[in-house]
């Protein structure tokens, strides 16, 4: 296995739980659709598998109950939707069923090839009456034509002769996975989809289906194509259609069938059953071949922009390509859809958007993907109505709060301590328009979208933050950490509203200067009076500080509560949230995350470097890491305090955790912040770049276990590759006009390619 682009796993293993391990891991989608990677087959009775198909962005509501209802409490959130079945085909040989479970597996393997953008399951079978089998099913979700899904199913009878049988089907009645157990998964079971009764088309099987609440449609087209002459019949059912080929082949010949799938909902298109029609009568008039080679050429040109490399240790290069190819899969590739935190991968967190795009998922697009950032930062901007809504429903008179979770914009937290109070995402998506206009200097986009944002979210802080003793307080929210709830001046607020209040100001002074406020200010009613208030509140800002300790406390109260007891914490206790109840974690000091880490990376020059030293030590001691967007963040700051082999530790901890499912819930689905993470580590960590206000700061480090490593980022239409080794970095300007950076604390002009040396520390 040493394509670093190929990830494989040989053998067959029937235990379940790696069944679906493997649904994930190998599920293949485009940012628009996902399938998980269930058996066309399916598994035997007993057997549970989340045989889940989903598009981004598409929802229905569901009931929230809440056990007593207060005024503003959220009763109704949105869920991501299974929304058909086109994965199924049944092949029989002779009067045998094929099936794993029975018979003998002589040989097993799933494959997931990152540059033809295509997973595989091979399997050699013997069935219990002797006959042996050869299958080879690929898939793959097409980035050149978003609604397209296919299915290549090849059969070789090794050592027989005689019938097979093809039963290829298409089921519109499909529903969400629950289990009531874990609240980190859908725990209702309704029925969302109502199909209508499939129709047959030219020989294509359509399923219509409405949603129960939301009242979105979705439609889906198949088509079956066979390569040998056959016997066809059709049948249709109430929800579903299916079609049966029955073909007799000789002792080592094989028969393909090829299955086409377009899935179209009416977020996107007027007549979605007419568009999904187009879409598969469109890619099924030339041969696969043809969208494999697009396929191919969408990724050769991802990688050109952003793959990321490194020497001495293959797996772990492996495990980073995996993850940027998890990005890919999972980003929306329009203004109607974000990042899910699961991406398209499964039902985990019901395909919920939160902070994590803006913070660990936005700087990867806008590093190497400004139009992709784009889209995501706009979802933002579509959805201010209802953050301005959600605000007022808060009691706030002015400015709009983005929800903790959602689909389409309305605030899906049942749970407001941890939810509905991390008030901190109007900061974090503020910043993210921040880091995008800073690599692009794009004003055009800031005065059209990204200020609004900015300025909106800076008035919630006003609202929301008040003045006393000459300070400006931000009292009864949540920070990033979830295990501590509801408190005064968390830390990480408070510097990430400052930055959000100060850029407010230099927003309305940069559109200013540039004659392009006017409208916006019109349209929000916005005066320069309001504006200087941002800036006193921003200068006035308490920013929590321990003098006895020297850091940053994580808000007014955390460092006078009693220590978690870790000694006596059995291991299976981990993650606490799933055996201690929430008010025994709020009253500890005990982390799940990052949070004054995280401000400690997010906005460095804010504090001196030993005051980060000394928190991130006391941190790093209460911290469980029980949340997948933790060990990134302890590793990029352990590596800007010098402290690589700790650095590394973590990196590791994070770029494999989806992989070798360290935190065993893989089946619902990736961990794609983590999966950004990985970037930022390397980049930001390894690497040390920094956007700041004279430009790219990079300060690169080598891992001890590494020769080297090289990553790509683009700044303002240059595409720079950044190669580190032991002696220093190398810089190669791969596209674009000169940049001016500074490495190593030294200004720099790149023009073609410069080395540059580390200094000692
Ligand atoms: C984390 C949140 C995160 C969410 C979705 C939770 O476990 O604590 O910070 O936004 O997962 O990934």
């Amino acid at each position: 296995m040493d394509d670093l682009f190929v990830f494989s796993k040989n053998g067959w293993n029937p235990d379940n739980r790696e069944l679906m391990l493997d649904e994930t891991l190998f599920h293949s989608a485009n940012g628009s659709l996902g399938v998980r990677s269930a058996f066309e087959e399916g598994y035997p009775a007993g057997y549970v598998s989340i045989r889940g198909q989903y598009l981004n962005g598409f929802y229905d509501y569901v009931s929230m109950p809440q056990a007593e209802k207060l005024f503003g409490f959220v009763d109704e959130k949105q869920t991501m939707l299974n929304v058909v079945d086109t994965q199924g085909i049944v092949l029989k040989v002779g009067d045998e069923v094929f099936n794993l479970f029975e018979g003998k597996v002589l040989e097993y393997s799933r494959t997931l090839d990152m540059r033809a953008g295509r997973s595989e399951r091979r399997s050699l079978w013997r069935s219990p009456k002797g006959r042996t089998v050869e299958l080879a099913v690929r898939r793959m979700a097409s980035f050149a034509l978003l609604p397209l899904f296919t299915i290549e199913y090849t059969v070789r009878t090794v050592d027989f002769s005689g019938e097979v049988t093809l039963e290829s089907g298409h089921r519109g009645a499909v529903g969400n996975f629950s289990d009531p157990n874990d609240p980190r998964v859908a725990a209702e079971a309704f029925q969302h989809i109502l199909p209508q009764a499939p129709e047959w088309v030219d020989g294509t099987s359509v399923v219509v289906s409405a949603t129960s609440r939301s009242k979105l449609t979705v439609a889906s087209a198949v088509r079956n194509q066979l390569s040998r002459p056959a016997k066809v019949s059709v049948s249709t059912g109430a929800d579903a259609a299916f079609q049966t080929f029955t073909l007799t082949l000789n002792q080592g010949e094989s028969v393909t069938l090829t299955k086409w799938t377009a899935v179209c909902d009416s977020v996107r298109a007027v007549n979605c059953r007419g568009q999904a029609l187009a879409s598969v009568s469109e890619a099924s008039s030339v041969p696969l071949e043809h969208w494999y080679r697009k396929q191919r050429e969408y990724l050769d040109d991802y990688w050109a922009q952003c793959s990321v490399h490194v020497e001495g240790d293959p797996d772990l290069s492996r495990a980073v390509t995996y993850n940027l190819y998890q990005l890919l899969q999972s980003v929306g590739k329009d203004p109607h859809a974000n990042i899910a935190a699961k991406g398209l991968s499964g039902e985990g967190y019901e395909g919920h958007y939160f902070w994590d795009t803006e913070i660990y998922l936005l700087p990867f697009f806008s590093l190497n993907f400004p139009a992709l950032a784009r889209n995501l930062i706009e979802f933002r901007h579509t959805t201010l109505d209802a953050a301005r809504e959600n605000a007022r429903i808060l009691g706030h008179k002015k400015g709009a709060l983005f929800p903790w979770r959602t689909i389409m914009g309305k605030e899906c937290s049942g749970y407001f301590p941890s939810g509905t109070a991390q008030y901190h995402i109007d900061a974090d998506i503020a910043y993210s328009v921040i880091q995008y206009h800073q690599l692009t200097g794009d004003l055009d986009f800031l005065a059209r979208v990204g200020a609004e944002i900015l300025f909106e979210t800076a008035r919630l802080w006003m609202d929301v933050g008040h003045e006393s003793g000459g300070k400006f307080r931000i009292h009864g929210v949540t920070g990033p950490d979830e295990y501590t709830c509801l408190v005064n001046n968390n830390y990480y607020t408070n510097v990430m509203a400052r930055h959000n209040l100060r850029w407010a100001v230099r927003a309305w002074k940069l559109l200013e200067d540039a004659g392009k406020l006017a409208p916006l200010a019109a349209k929000l009613a916005l005066t320069a009076v309001e504006v200087e208030g941002f800036a006193r509140a921003a200068e006035t800002m308490l920013v929590p500080y321990d003098d006895e300790r020297g850091i940053n406390p994580q808000d007014d109260s955390f460092l006078d509560k009693p220590l978690w007891d870790f000694a006596g914490t059995p291991k299976d206790h981990y993650p606490l949230l799933l055996h201690y109840h929430p008010l025994h974690l709020y009253r500890h000091q005990v982390c799940k995350q990052a949070d004054t880490v995280l401000a400690h990376f997010l906005l460095e020059d804010d504090q001196d470097e030993a005051t980060v030293a000394r928190s991130f030590e006391y941190y790093e001691a209460v911290t469980t890491h029980d949340s997948s967007l933790s060990t990134c963040i302890f590793s990029i700051v352990a590596s800007k305090l010098g402290q690589t082999d700790k650095a590394y530790k973590y990196f590791e901890e994070t770029s494999k955790l989806d992989l070798l499912n360290t935190h065993g819930n893989t089946k619902d689905g990736i961990h794609a912040a983590n999966m950004g993470g990985t970037y930022m580590g390397i980049v930001f960590g390894f690497g040390g770049l920094r956007l700041k206000d004279d430009g790219l700061h990079l300060n690169p480090a080598l891992p001890a276990a590494w020769s080297s490593y090289d990553f790509k980022v683009h700044d303002r239409g240059s595409r720079i590759k950044v190669t580190v080794d032991g002696e220093g970095c190398r810089l190669t300007l791969e596209h674009g006009p000169a940049r001016t950076l500074t490495v190593y604390g030294k200004q720099v002009v790149l023009e073609g390619a410069l080395t540059l040396a580390r200094p000692k520390r």
